[in-house]
Parts: C-alpha cells; structure tokens; sequence
C-alpha cells in the first residue's frame, strides 16, 4: 500500500486528491489533512438573506485543466460565465474611467495619452541585460512600457491581484508570461504576439463562477473523493512532521503528527501549505530554503460586503469592478461589483459590493474595528456610485494571511527549494516529498488546478 498524504485541504490540495484518485495506482490510500473546520482554502462562500456571497475569491478563471476538472465533477450546469467584454474600471482625477477588455482599451481615458503612446513604442524599447535577473512590478512596466503605466496600469493591478507593493514585488516572478516574453523576444509585445501555440484547438478561457458560488468545487471535490475513498481530515492541523525515514520497516517514509495527538505515516507528502508553515515544519530537511522561506510574508487583508437596493437598476454598479491606484484619494484597494458579474444569482433589485482595504501598501488598515471598515467601504461606494440606495446587508472578514508577497530574487529561493527537493528525492522512484503552492506555481485558482493535474499523476 502506497499512503499519499497532502497537508492543505484548499483547492490545490483537493484538486490533487480528488485527480490522482481517479486513476489510482493499485494500493493507494490518500488522506488530505487540513486545519480548519471547513475544506476550500482561502475560498469562502456565503449564503446570508438569500444572497451568494464570496470574501476570498469572487472568479475563477479557467485554464485547460479547470475546465477538465469542472465537466469531471458534473459542474457545467451550474456555471455561471461572465462576458468577456464586461468593462473594468480605473479611478483617474477622481472619477471612475472605464476600460473594456480587447484593443479598444488602448483608447481608455484610464491612463493619460501620452502614456498610452509610450507604451506603444515597448517593442522599440532595447531588452534587459543579461545581467538583470529580477526586478520590481513598477520598473519592470516602468522600463518596457513607460512610468504612466507603471502608475496607471501595473500599480492598481498589484493592488489589486497581489495586495502588494509594486516597488518590491518580483516582476518575474508575480508576471512570469511577460518576464519570459521580453527575455524570448526581446520585447514583451513581440513576445506574447509570436508566443509558441500549444498543439490542439485553440482554448479559450472564460471567467467564471457557480450558481451556489465558487465553494460548490470544493465542496463537489470532497464529496466526490470520499465516495471514492479517499480521506479528508478536518480540525487536523499538522503540527510536526518526521522523516524522511527509510520506510523499510512498513513505518513509512515520513510520520506526520496532528493537533490531537494522532501519528500518520506517508510514503509520499504533498504540501500546499504557505511558506510559514513549509519552513517550520520541515526546517532542518530543507537546509538552502527554509530560511529564506521563513523570512517571506504575507499581506493582510480586510474584505467588506454590501449589499444595496437602490430605486433604478441604472443606479447599480456595473461591470467588474473598480482598481484604485494608490494617491486617488480612497483606501479601497479595490472594489468588485458581484451582482453586474453574476446577475443571474442575485435578485433583479439587488448591488452587491466587494470593498477590499489593507495590502502592503496600507497594511495597519485591517487593523479598525468592523464599524470603522463598514463606515469607509460605505462612503467610498457611495462617493462613486451615490444612488445606491439604502444598504440591506453587510459582512466584514479579515485575512491576517491573505496573499504571498513575492520579493525580488523570488526565483532564487525556488531554485534553492529544487536543490533541496531533489536531494529528498533522490533515489526514488516516487517522489518522497512534493512542495506547491501559491508562491511557487501560481497565484488564480485556475492555475491551482493545473498545477494539480500535473503532479497528480507523479505523485
Ligand atoms: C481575499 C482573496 C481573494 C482572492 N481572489 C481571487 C480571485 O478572485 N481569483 C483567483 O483565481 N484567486 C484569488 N485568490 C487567490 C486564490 O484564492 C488562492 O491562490 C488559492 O485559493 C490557493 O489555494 P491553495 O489550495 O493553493 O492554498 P490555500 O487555499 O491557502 O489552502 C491551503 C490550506 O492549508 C491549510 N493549512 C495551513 N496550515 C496547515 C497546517 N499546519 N495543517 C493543516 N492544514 C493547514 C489552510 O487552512 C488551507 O485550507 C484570492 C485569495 C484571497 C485570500
């Protein structure tokens, strides 16, 4: 019997249970160990006053592997999929201007015209050096693009996405397609134009949801696994792991020790834990990384929900949602507009709102009490949309570890995590330990799933 454990009941880990346990080798036993009392991760779905309600993630946007794992589990009915052409919004001089994906967002009043034919001259602009292995969000698009889009673009998309500074995110390592592109190409316009095509028909990623909201794929992926046996262990955090030991006395390669006491073996460990937890619990057997990992962190977050009635559908927000770039005035590092994204799960007369505040840039803002969010969430709402009408539901949630802030020179410390991966693993056919994670492989829920698939069958 082989016993693949993997620490982490979110969607990576679920995904990867749920896939290897579809084509089992003979003797698998798969047990997922997660610490809180509910599977999904940082996905979080609400059902409050009849309303779908979401405080982590509000999309998924789908890769090849998302869309595979969404038919395998039965899900297509209940999708619910955005227009591609929903507008997006970016404060500028203190209104709200709109940006429509495709190439009419170059007509955007969002960024400033010279900006805009700055960027244009990006694949004129002469490539990095050699010697330049990493470097910041902003200088990055600063240098291939022009400051205006460092400020107007970049910055309110680090907010954004990242919750993090763009003076000290990794452009690497946070834009991996555009570092590769410039380093391929030369330029990165160039570089994503003549980008190598996958073999097969082309795919086309929607954005999407569920009708009970983004916790029906976890909740879907843990029934559909314990059906067909495998284990997911709730209340169970992982508070000491041993090993790796050589197995040959059927102890396995690796004891894993939970809250209550209670010792696992595994021949196999997977973690998709954050880089706190990977550093503490392995520290000693990962000697190159485990400092650096321990030394990253994470930004906090707080999440404020509204939901209006205002008098006239027209009052209602409409499109995505809102970025901020930071010096316009308002906190929101952004603002999403669930019921323009998802209409067809919320009733007719109802906006809800997603307001989030803190990210590196603001990050003792989490600390207010829940009435001092409301009252900024309310007023920064209201100031671009003041028709909204009376408010008829709020939520308020904190993330003291929302998003893993990637520092320049990321990439060295993964190199350092492969060294000391490969040295565990050296030898054995199967691999003895596996690491993934958000600050290794991919931040959307979409490429959690693509990571999944790959390693599933590794494993
Ligand atoms: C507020 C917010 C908004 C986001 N918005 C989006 C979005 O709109 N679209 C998108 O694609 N992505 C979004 N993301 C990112 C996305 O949600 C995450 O990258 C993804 O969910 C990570 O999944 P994971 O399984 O890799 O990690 P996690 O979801 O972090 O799962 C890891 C699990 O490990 C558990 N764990 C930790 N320590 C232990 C331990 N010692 N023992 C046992 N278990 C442990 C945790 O409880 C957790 O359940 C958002 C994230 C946040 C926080």
């Amino acid at each position: 019997m082989r016993r693949i454990v993997i620490l982490g009941g979110g969607m990576t880990g679920l995904a990867l249970a749920f896939l290897r346990n579809q084509n089992p080798a003979p003797g698998d036993d798969i047990l997922v160990l997660e610490e809180g009392p509910q599977a999904g991760g940082s996905i979080r779905t609400l059902h409050e006053e009849g309303l779908v309600l979401e405080a982590g993630p509000h999309t998924l946007r789908t890769t090849a592997a998302a869309e595979r794992l969404i038919s395998a589990l039965d899900l297509q009915d209940d999708l619910l999929v955005t227009d591609p052409r929903t507008p997006r919004w970016i404060v500028r001089g203190g209104r709200a201007r709109k940006v429509v994906p495709g190439p009419s967002s170059l007509l955007t009043t969002a960024v400033p015209f010279g900006a805009r034919m700055r960027a244009l001259k990006e694949p004129f602009v002469p490539s990095r050096t050699a010697s330049l292995a990493d470097e910041s969000v902003h200088d990055f698009f600063g240098r291939r693009f022009g400051p205006g889009v460092a400020r107007w673009v970049a910055g309110p998309l680090v907010s954004g996405v990242w919750a993090d500074d763009p003076k000290t995110l990794s452009a690497r390592s946070a834009f991996p397609a555009l570092w590769e592109a410039e380093g391929r190409a030369g330029s990165v316009l160039r570089g994503l134009l003549n980008s190598p095509k996958p073999p097969g028909p082309r795919f086309h990623s929607r954005t999407v949801s569920f009708r009970e909201g983004l916790a029906s794929l976890p909740d879907r992926l843990v029934a559909r696994s314990q059906r067909a046996g495998v284990r997911v262990e709730l209340n169970a955090e992982v508070l000491g792991i041993e090993g790796p030991f050589d197995g040959e006395d059927g102890g396995g390669i690796w004891k894993i020790q939970i809250a209550d006491g209670t010792v696992y073996p595994a021949d196999t460990l997977v973690s998709t834990l954050d880089t706190t937890a990977v550093a503490s619990l392995f520290e000693s057997r990962l000697p190159r990384s485990a400092p650096r990992l321990s030394a990253m962190s994470y930004s906090r977050l707080a999440v404020v929900l509204q939901a209006f009635r205002p008098e006239r559908e027209k009052d209602a927000p409409h499109g995505f949602g809102l970025l901020v770039p930071r010096g316009e005035g308002l906190r929101s590092l952004g603002i999403l507009y669930l019921s323009s994204l998802f209409p067809d799960r919320v009733p007719g007369d109802v906006a809800l709102t997603t307001s989030f505040f803190g990210g590196a840039l603001d990050p003792s803002l989490p600390d207010l009490t829940e009435g001092g969010l409301l009252k900024l969430a309310e007023a920064e709402v209201r100031s671009l949309h003041p028709a909204l009408g009376p408010r008829i539901h709020d939520r308020v949630l904190k993330w003291p570890a929302a998003l893993p802030r990637l520092p320049i020179g990321h990439h060295a410390t993964l190199d350092l995590l492969a060294q000391d991966l490969a040295e565990i693993n050296a030898g054995s056919e199967r691999p003895r330990l596996v690491v993934t994670g958000s600050w290794r492989d991919g931040l959307g829920l979409g490429e959690r799933i693509a990571r999944a698939e790959e390693l599933a069958p590794t494993l």
